[in-house]
């Protein structure tokens, strides 16, 4: 029987996990960011950061992307602000309008973004029919054979109509290195 040896664990004080190495008890309900303790989770495993704290590096991360990125002019797609993305410009100043403090438009105006990213479309992921045939002759371990699949014109009309059928499908993601100036305010629109 091999020997055995006692050996000491260190507790976290906020949420009592226990730790062999003191380093990591230590640092255990310490945000990341602000460096300052965490509070207890309800359940789960410990936090790491403060959602206050997460939330303001987003933020500036999402200022500094803004600031760098190139600006492009006549934009008329998807944008993204403040973690959402909405299907125009308009549809972001509608948002701005109800979701920004100001005691009058011009006040509220001030607070908002002068500039927001702009998002890259994700085409539909259309089906390929050759890709399809490939795959079942893998499964059926058919290397270079000369069988013949029937009814292959039914099913590639059935593909193509299905793919036409669901072009529009697409999806967006943020372009971090792109942007669209918001149009500043003009008091004699109002
Ligand atoms: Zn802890
Ligand atoms: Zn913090």
């Amino acid at each position: 029987m091999s020997e055995v040896k006692e050996s000491i664990a260190w507790d976290c004080g906020t949420c009592g996990t226990t730790y062999l190495d003191k380093k990591l008890a230590v640092a255990c309900c310490v945000c990341r960011i602000c460096k300052e303790e965490v509070p207890k989770p309800q359940y789960g495993s410990p936090l790491t950061v403060h959602n206050k704290c997460q939330s303001e590096e987003w933020y500036q991360r999402e200022k500094d992307t803004l600031a760098k990125a190139e600006l492009i002019e006549n934009y008329g797609g998807f944008v993204y602000y403040g973690d959402r993305y909405f299907p125009d410009m308009e549809s972001l100043e509608e948002h701005l309008y109800d979701n920004t403090y100001g005691e009058t438009e011009e006040e509220s105006r001030k607070n908002w973004p002068t500039r927001v990213h702009t998002c890259i479309e994700q085409p539909f992921p259309k089906i390929n029919v050759e890709y399809l045939y490939e795959r079942i002759e893998e499964e059926l371990n058919w290397e270079d054979s000369d069988y013949d699949f029937d009814k292959c014109d039914v099913l590639e009309k059935a593909v193509e109509e299905f793919n036409e059928a669901n072009k529009g499908m697409v999806s967006y993601y943020v372009d971090i290195k792109h942007a669209v100036e918001v149009e500043p305010f003009n008091p004699e629109e109002v």
